[in-house]
């Protein structure tokens, strides 16, 4: 075997190997005020506010919780969709659809409809396509 045939064969047959190093982060959460331990290769157990405070996942569940019930009516909002459940960011708030469908869109071949309660209220969001998650809420009524 010719020298370059078996380099490009070793460039094929190599692995990429990814060293996630564990990395513990602390802080003191600046809504509830405690302190948090939190240990993550890839996320830091945080959010920021508006003002670039840290704000706990907790905290950050409690938020978007408070903003849907504030919502008014016929306002909108984002957060995911996982296929299973409504969730925010850091999945702190997690909300189970009582009803959706599939169906075909035109631009981004699929949508899924999902219908929500929460606290009482009505809410329906839509996921375009098959590499996202996001899901555009409306608060119906
Ligand atoms: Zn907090």
């Amino acid at each position: 075997m010719k020298q370059e045939r078996l380099f490009g064969l070793l460039n094929k047959l190599s692995i990429t190997i990814k060293t996630f190093i564990t990395m513990l982060h602390e802080f003191k959460c600046s809504q509830c005020g405690q302190d948090k331990k939190h240990e993550s290769p890839v996320s830091t157990g945080y959010g920021t506010d508006k003002t670039g405070n840290k704000v706990c996942f907790e905290c950050c569940g409690i938020n978007d919780a408070k903003e849907l019930n504030e919502l008014p009516i016929g306002a909108k909002i984002v957060h995911y969709w996982d296929g299973k459940n409504i969730v925010n960011w850091p999945s702190s708030l997690v909300i189970a659809p009582y009803y959706t469908h599939k169906g075909k869109h035109n631009m981004a071949g699929t949508r899924e409809d999902i219908y929500f309660k929460f606290n009482g209220a009505n809410f329906h969001a839509v996921q375009y396509g098959n590499f996202s998650q996001i899901a555009h809420i409306r608060k119906t009524k």
